[in-house]
């Protein structure tokens, strides 16, 4: 039997689920968990949607179909079947990771190239765009129907993580297709998950892209650009306003790598990196205790920006 068979297998007898998203939600983690939840729900399990980690859910993604099954954190039941979405690894969990190891069923669905496997069921597909993909296949298998509901949380997924569908394979344009027939509002929700921001942002940027230095020499010669958002953007505009600093980082041709160094509280970092073509991410991830796809990876750490990146400059 497939991972995927499994996995529905598992979603057929369980009679509660708790389905979980990764720290720092995203679009991917929160609409994959809450359309498997639509589903759930309706054919009436017993579900619940929990959100690990300290920073707050983007508003966007609250007003995600379904956004209702999320539960605080704090009142997460725990049942025994437990679902990681978009999770590369048990420590994208975080303070949630109790409430997954504590399941006698644990299933791990996702798309992450470094992700080794750690439930009972690892139905993983590094060739996939995203996890809302992966999940789409699971719903067909459940025999669920992809309402409009279900269809907006997929392809919240879908339209992030293929940045508007510019790098999507064309399995992706396909599902997007029927995901917009099924009446999705697909402008409307690129707009609102996409180009949208507080004014405060604008100032962000530019206080971001003025700190950005390059450094030709750096990755074999492929070159570095990278530039930093302290931690005092957090409280102004939000932590989710710095995710974006990545897309503009990533656009200088004369690096291979970008990368963005967004510090959440004093002194602990979030490193989102980028590359262009040659560079494989992953193990530059995994060195840091992170990971990712070969293009886009990242990981956490704690200590001065100028530690973290002269192992950069020196690799
Ligand atoms: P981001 O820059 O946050 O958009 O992340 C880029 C990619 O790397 C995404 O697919 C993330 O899920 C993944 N990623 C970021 N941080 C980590 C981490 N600490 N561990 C594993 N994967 C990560
Ligand atoms: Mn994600
Ligand atoms: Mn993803």
């Amino acid at each position: 039997m497939g991972s995927c068979d499994r996995v529905v297998e598992v979603l057929r007898e369980a009679p509660a689920v708790t389905l979980l998203t990764h720290v720092r939600p995203d679009a991917d983690t929160v609409g994959s968990a809450l359309a498997l939840a639509l589903a759930l729900d309706r054919s009436g399990v017993d579900v619940e949607v929990g959100v690990p980690g300290p920073m707050p859910l983007p508003d966007a993604l609250g007003r995600l179909p379904g956004a209702k099954l999320i539960v605080p954190a704090p009142e997460i039941v725990g049942n025994r079947t437990v679902v990681a979405l978009d999770c590369a690894s048990a420590e994208r969990l975080d303070d949630l990771r109790d409430v997954f190891d504590s399941g006698t069923t644990r299933v791990v669905i996702d798309h992450h190239a470094s992700n080794v496997g750690f439930g009972d069921v690892d139905l993983i597909d590094p060739d996939a765009d995203c996890t809302a993909e992966i999940v789409l296949q699971v719903l067909d298998g459940y025999g669920a129907d992809v309402d409009v509901d279900v269809a907006t949380c997929l392809y919240a997924g879908l339209v992030t993580d293929t940045g508007s569908f510019r790098w999507a394979r064309p399995g992706s344009h396909a599902i997007a297709a029927r995901l917009l027939d099924a009446g999705v509002d697909g402008p409307g929700w690129t707009r609102t998950l996409l180009d949208t921001h507080r004014f405060g942002w604008l100032a962000m940027v530019a206080d971001a892209l003025r700190s950005a230095v390059l450094v030709p020499e750096a990755f074999g010669g492929n070159g570095l650009v990278y530039a930093c958002v302290d931690h005092t953007w957090r409280d102004a505009i939000g932590w989710d306003e710095a995710e974006s600093v990545i897309d503009l980082v990533r656009t200088i041709g004369d690096a291979d790598v970008a990368v963005v160094f967004k510090e959440s509280a004093p002194g602990r970092w979030t490193v989102s990196m980028r590359s262009r073509s040659v560079t494989d991410l992953v193990p530059v991830a995994r060195a840091h205790g992170g990971g990712g796809h070969p293009h886009a990876a990242g990981f956490g750490f704690t200590g001065s920006v100028d530690e973290v990146v002269a192992s950069f400059t020196t690799a």
